[in-house]
């Protein structure tokens, strides 16, 4: 009896080996997979497992624990290959619009998509830092887009608590600064952003006021009134969104001064901690505080 005992003990032992070290190679905090460019698809889960006191002190200086961001970097640099797919019309409630299109480039060639992917990567870093589940539209491993219908889909079907769209501008050369963009209330066909019009607007604000913080960047000098700040009803990224969401706009490409700081991994190290900073403002209900009630 006790021989039988001793070996039901083994098998069960054994295949509680088995099982904690499959877990562990699929990235139990999800970030192989995002790595790996599964973006929206990767699993999560796992995180919570343990339930010791030392775990628990740990979970609690990690202020997004337990929390999902959607980073979403603009555009896609294989886009440019892909002219009439990008090209074909989507469906964003207000009307149709491009599924995606290139983005804009510096006057020496660096290409928005690979500036805003350089970033996402860097803010989805400092949020994992903080706890957060990170989830991408893409990770410039897909031959196009995704659509922007498609990328707002991605942040609704995570159930984000918030998301970000990641650009840079191309406006005229002299025209310089940062702005984010923030929903319009619009509701028409599939566009319904009245539930998250107020609580982007919380998170655009946080984000302006950290980014500036960050960065340095001021605000755009030809839009927005100085506050950095425009609000708009004809992005599809925008209007499908049922989370909270904003667009950000680092900078003008098309600028040299803007286009010095762009190109610079320094700067895009101190956006992403910007990005980040008011994307946890926003989640832990800090923002109103830091912006002195504005
Ligand atoms: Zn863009």
């Amino acid at each position: 009896m006790a021989a039988v005992v001793a070996l039901l003990c083994l098998a069960a032992g054994l295949l509680w080996y088995a099982t904690a070290r499959a877990d562990g190679h699929d990235g139990h905090d999800g970030k192989s997979a995002a790595r790996s460019g599964k973006g929206v698809e990767d699993g999560k889960g796992f995180d919570g497992a343990t339930g010791s006191p030392r775990e628990k002190e740990k979970d609690a200086q990690l202020p997004l624990k337990g929390r999902t961001v959607l980073v979403d970097p603009g555009h896609n640099p294989h886009n440019r290959d892909h002219p009439a797919r990008i090209s074909r019309l989507v469906d964003i409630g207000t009307g149709k619009k491009e599924c995606d299109t290139t983005g804009t480039a510096t006057n020496s060639g660096y290409a928005e998509a690979e500036f805003t992917l350089d970033l996402a990567r860097r803010v989805r870093t400092a949020l994992e830092e903080r706890g957060a589940t990170v989830k991408f539209t893409h990770n410039g491993n897909t031959p196009y887009g995704p659509c922007v219908d498609e990328r707002a889909e991605s942040g609704n079907r995570a159930g984000a608590d918030a998301a970000i769209s990641l650009h840079a501008d191309g406006a005229p050369e002299g025209s310089r600064g940062f702005h984010v963009i923030l929903p319009a209330p619009v509701h028409r066909g599939a566009a319904d952003t009245r539930k998250i019009a107020a609580p982007s607007r919380r998170l655009g604000t946080a984000v302006r006021d950290t980014f500036r913080e960050a960065t340095g960047e001021p605000p755009a000098d030809y839009l927005g009134d100085g506050e950095g700040l425009d609000t708009r009803g004809d992005l599809g990224g925008l209007n499908l969104s049922t989370v909270p969401k904003v667009f950000l706009e680092c900078g003008n490409m098309r600028d040299a001064q803007d286009a010095e700081r762009l190109t610079s991994a320094r700067w895009r190290a101190k956006a992403a901690d910007g990005v980040a900073e008011g994307i946890t403002d926003f989640l832990t209900e800090k923002s109103s505080a830091r912006s002195g009630g504005q």
